[in-house]
């Protein structure tokens, strides 16, 4: 029987991403800020993308510098189109091509259901899940023809427990999970992984001010059992994992890193 790439015994070196390239979309702040510095910490050449805050980015991409490996400033607005194409172009031209995809980016309008709009799910479905698969389409070719690839996408703790003001959100972290799990048993011969990473609540730019507030805080403690909210750190290791070689037979899953909020 054929065994690819055999691990003799078990080794922290198989977190090493040392010759591995990474493009984390929305990785200029928050939790995508935090899984591209753990990638840079693990010796890959990342892409730092972002929309619109600039500053943002270049202090990030000055923090990957600074570990050593090579770090690229990609812009591109995900509601756009030919912002997928803009992005890999970007990412290829600096890094050579993509190893790692991670699916990071998101946007969110809360309303009530009764107020959602056609543009209110055009924004969100281009943001969150067609901009992602074109992204796909363009990267994974390369992963195939190498015989190694990781895909992961950023979903939320609301793939189980949407909340009454995120229908579309909520709706499509669950339709971008169900297009990266259908993708993990497709790809799982060419030596790719595909899964998903679940997030609770944590601490970013998107919730800080409504979380700092006291009765809000106390309402979303409330809600999860490990007692307190995350911060994008808590992210970084199962991402880590899910992206190296320690999680090479992990694929096709979603993992909630949420506190037990999803329980
Ligand atoms: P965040 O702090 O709000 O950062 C959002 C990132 O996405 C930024 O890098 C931003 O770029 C980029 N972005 C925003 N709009 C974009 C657009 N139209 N096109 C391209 N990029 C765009 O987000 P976060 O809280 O770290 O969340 C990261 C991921 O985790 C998201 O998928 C989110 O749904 C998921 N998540 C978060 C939580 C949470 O509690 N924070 C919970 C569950 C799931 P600029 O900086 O240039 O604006």
């Amino acid at each position: 029987m054929c065994v690819v790439n055999p691990v003799t015994s078990p080794s922290i070196s198989s977190y090493s991403l040392k010759g591995r390239t990474a493009l984390i979309t929305g990785s200029s702040r928050g939790i995508g800020a935090a899984i591209a510095l753990v990638l840079a910490q693990a010796g890959a050449d990342v892409a730092i993308h972002y929309a619109g805050q600039e500053e943002k980015a270049r202090a990030v991409v000055k923090q990957a510098e600074d570990l050593g490996v090579r770090a690229a400033l990609v812009r591109g607005d995900l509601s756009r189109n030919g912002a997928a194409e803009q992005i890999y172009n970007s990412t290829v031209v600096a890094l050579g091509r993509i190893d790692i995809l991670v699916l990071n980016a998101s946007v969110q309008i809360p309303k009530n259901w009764l107020g959602i709009t056609r543009a209110d799910i055009d924004t969100q479905f281009s943001v969150n899940f067609r901009s992602g698969l074109e992204l796909l389409q363009l990267a994974v070719p390369q992963m195939v023809a190498q015989k190694w690839g990781r895909i992961l996408s950023i979903g939320s703790v609301q793939e189980k427990v949407p909340s009454s003001e995120m229908l579309v959100y909520s709706s499509l972290k669950n339709a971008q999970c169900a297009m990266v799990l259908s993708l993990a048993k497709q790809l799982a011969a060419f030596g790719i992984t595909a899964n998903n990473l679940a997030p609770g609540v944590i601490v970013t730019d998107r919730n800080r001010d409504r979380v700092s507030e006291p009765k809000d805080a106390a309402r979303v403690l409330s809600w999860i059992p490990a007692g307190y909210m995350g911060q994008p750190s808590d992210c970084a290791g199962a991402a880590l994992l899910l992206c190296s070689d320690a999680g090479r037979y992990i694929t096709g899953q979603s993992l909630f890193v949420d506190g037990g909020m999803s329980l």
